[in-house]
């Protein structure tokens, strides 16, 4: 998707504050961090929404999970513990179309959310 923010990153396009790498995914700092640590997980490869996700994605899906854990682990909050987030469509807020793994932590999260 070229006109995609988050696939130019994916490609090397745009260079975000990347924090974590493998050959599926990428984490980046997010440009307005909602806690201490703010990363976004995001697939390299373009899927839209959670709704566009078929059981072909499942293991790409457990990826960004497993990413977000690594992260958690590398900031130091993995024991203290964290919130992960994935918005879809309108009423869940998701304001990019590129599916991203948002990742709280650094200080106590409320429940329920806004
Ligand atoms: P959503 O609302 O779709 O769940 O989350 C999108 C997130 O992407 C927001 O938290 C927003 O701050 C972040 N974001 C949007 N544009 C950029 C950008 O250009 N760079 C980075 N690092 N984050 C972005
Ligand atoms: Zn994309």
């Amino acid at each position: 998707m070229t006109d995609c923010i988050f696939c130019k990153m994916a490609s090397g396009e745009i260079t975000p504050d990347t924090v974590y790498e493998d050959d599926q995914v990428l984490a980046f700092r997010d440009i307005n961090p909602q806690a201490p640590t703010h990363v976004l997980v995001i697939p390299k490869q373009h899927v839209a929404t959670l709704n566009d996700l078929d059981e072909g994605n499942a293991g790409l899906v457990g990826s960004m999970l497993l990413a977000a854990a690594k992260v958690a682990e590398q900031e130091g909050f993995a024991e203290q513990g964290y919130r992960t987030v994935m918005n879809c469509n309108a009423w869940g807020g998701q304001t990019v179309f590129h599916i991203h793994l948002h990742l709280l932590g650094g200080r106590p999260m409320e429940w329920p959310p806004g």
